[in-house]
């Protein structure tokens, strides 16, 4: 574990989240829908069903961690069949409510794709990485913005080169990112790369590199890397985002917002419905 940015004072709707931090994920959920972000992170409800999708996204993630916690602990790389079975496991956890199958999607289909998708990451050289794995799935939390709570990043793999901190997020996309996808998540990256510029410190200052490294869920599965490069501006216009999300959230300003984008794999669908404000 990496003993770098350590805790601030947390402020008041900690007491009703039940966290101390903000994540970008909890930041997210709020600008997309409202009343979501209510009832999973003030009411705390049970997911209703699940996405096929997002069920598959975290099932290969946490065949990833396997695969790099492996590798922290200078074990022997796990072959593709290893990996297979930690998604499998992770799947099953996940499924543990409602599935909602996109159209000719089947369990079948997916974990036939789950194990081209993993064997395809397992010979990329994004299964060996150039440097020491310092940290995987690492949380690290830092106030990054004054009057705010900490900033929780929690960073899928760390590594340290000769010349560069590498911070790496893998994502599962539909299909290979275009600049534009690129662009809609760099805030992500740029926020834990604050987050990290301590423990950067601690390595004599070392450049923080940005990677996302996007697995595709096509018929030939693809493993591309997406740099993000530092910008002052969009690291400005993320923070003044958080802001005004934090002054929202703190308001109460809460509201369904519906959009066939945001409402189709809503695990709040019922809950949604039953809503009085
Ligand atoms: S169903 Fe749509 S509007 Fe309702 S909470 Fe979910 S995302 Fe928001």
């Amino acid at each position: 574990m990496i003993a770098a940015a350590r805790a601030s004072a947390a402020p008041s709707l900690a007491s009703r989240t039940g966290r101390d931090y903000l994540s970008y994920t909890q930041v997210t959920t709020y600008q997309r829908c409202p009343l979501k972000w209510q009832f999973e992170y003030l009411d705390k409800r049970s997911h209703e069903r699940v996405g096929a999708s997002l069920a598959f996204g975290s099932a290969v993630h946490a065949a990833l961690e396997t695969h790099f916690r492996a590798l922290l602990a200078g074990c022997s790389t796990p072959s593709p069949d290893e990996l297979l079975v930690a998604f499998q496991q992770a799947w099953q956890a996940e499924v543990a409510r409602p599935v909602q199958y996109a159209q000719g999607e089947t369990v079948q289909s997916l974990h036939e794709l789950a194990g081209r998708l993993l064997a395809t990451f397992a010979a990329s050289p994004h299964a060996i990485p150039d440097g020491e794995i310092l940290g995987v799935e690492e949380e690290l939390r830092r106030q990054v913005i004054p009057g705010l709570p900490d900033v929780l990043a929690r960073i899928d793999l760390i590594v340290r080169t000769d010349d560069a901190l590498v911070l790496r997020d893998f994502k599962t996309a539909r299909s290979r990112w275009s600049a534009a996808n690129q662009a809609e998540s760099a805030s992500q990256l740029l926020l834990y790369r604050e987050v990290a510029r301590p423990l950067a410190e601690e390595f004599g200052d070392l450049p923080i590199r940005l990677e996302f490294v996007v697995l595709t869920k096509t018929k030939r599965p693809a493993v591309d890397t997406h740099s993000v490069e530092f910008d002052p501006h969009a690291l400005g216009r993320t923070q003044r985002v958080l802001a005004r999300v934090w002054q929202a959230m703190q308001a109460g300003h809460v509201y369904p917002n519906p959009s066939a984008m945001n409402c189709a794999t809503c695990p709040f669908p019922q809950a949604c419905r039953a809503w009085r404000g």
